[in-house]
């Protein structure tokens, strides 16, 4: 099993990654449960807050597809779940609760961007869509590095017998009680390597957002109420 090391800044109430990312210039940010989510607008005051600036923000509008855009502009995307851009101008965001916040960043190029992957992404394709979104623009997919974001672990993600033909079965875990565990960030691990991103180049936080209750906002702990993250990932 692959586990790196991320290097993670505590702040007042985000998590400051960037320096997981050899690219000086990338900056990449993830909310806690503290961020004040009473308004509308928390995404673009969280922007604001971290030193970017709310109106270069991509909004996608999340629907579990597979989903992934090379954005030539600002503001909201509709029926999508991946955002890309080379326009240092511009912020990519998405909003999860357990599912992964996949960040993105070419090593050397202003390129960077971030995927939405819950379980149905992932076995819908939308690492496959990340590829051919990438090559469209002559990327170099070795030349990326990731970090897979806190998100539901193995040790709270289940499901029943009915969904588990969709799962590669390496990463599924039988329970005494009829469930079954389901490492979903090791399956995107896999996939990436698989597809052709470099798997040294791939790195994953060990948070789990179900059981890190004080932190993290989770869907499956607190249902349709739930709160979510925000992902960022822009130039400084
Ligand atoms: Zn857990």
């Amino acid at each position: 099993m692959e586990q790196n090391i991320i290097r993670k800044l505590e702040k007042d109430n985000w998590l400051e990654i960037s320096s997981n990312f050899s690219n000086p210039n990338i900056k990449a940010s993830f909310s806690l449960k503290s961020l004040d989510q009473s308004s509308m607008n928390s995404r673009k005051s969280f922007a604001d807050s971290i030193g970017f600036v709310h109106k270069d923000i991509i909004i996608p509008q999340q629907t579990h597809s597979n989903n992934v855009i090379f954005c030539q502009s600002s503001g909201r995307v509709s029926n999508c779940d991946g955002v890309f851009s080379d326009n240092s101008g511009y912020v990519c965001s998405i909003q999860v609760a357990d599912c992964m916040p996949v960040f993105f960043a070419h090593r050397s190029k202003l390129v960077f961007g971030l995927v939405h992957a819950g379980w149905r992404g992932l076995v819908g394709g939308i690492f496959n869509k990340t590829v051919s979104t990438l090559l469209e623009k002559k990327l170099d997919l070795i030349e990326f590095e990731i970090i897979i974001g806190p998100s539901i672990q193995a040790c709270c993600f289940e499901v029943r017998e009915d969904v588990l033909d969709q799962f590669d079965s390496r990463f599924v875990t039988p329970k005494s009680d009829g469930h079954y565990q389901v490492n979903l960030q090791q399956l995107a691990f896999n996939e990436l390597a698989d597809l052709g991103y470099d798997k040294k180049k791939i790195h994953i936080m060990p948070d789990c957002t179900f059981c890190l209750e004080s932190q993290y906002y989770s869907y499956r702990r607190n249902g349709k109420k739930a709160g979510r993250m925000i992902g960022l990932i822009g130039v400084k």
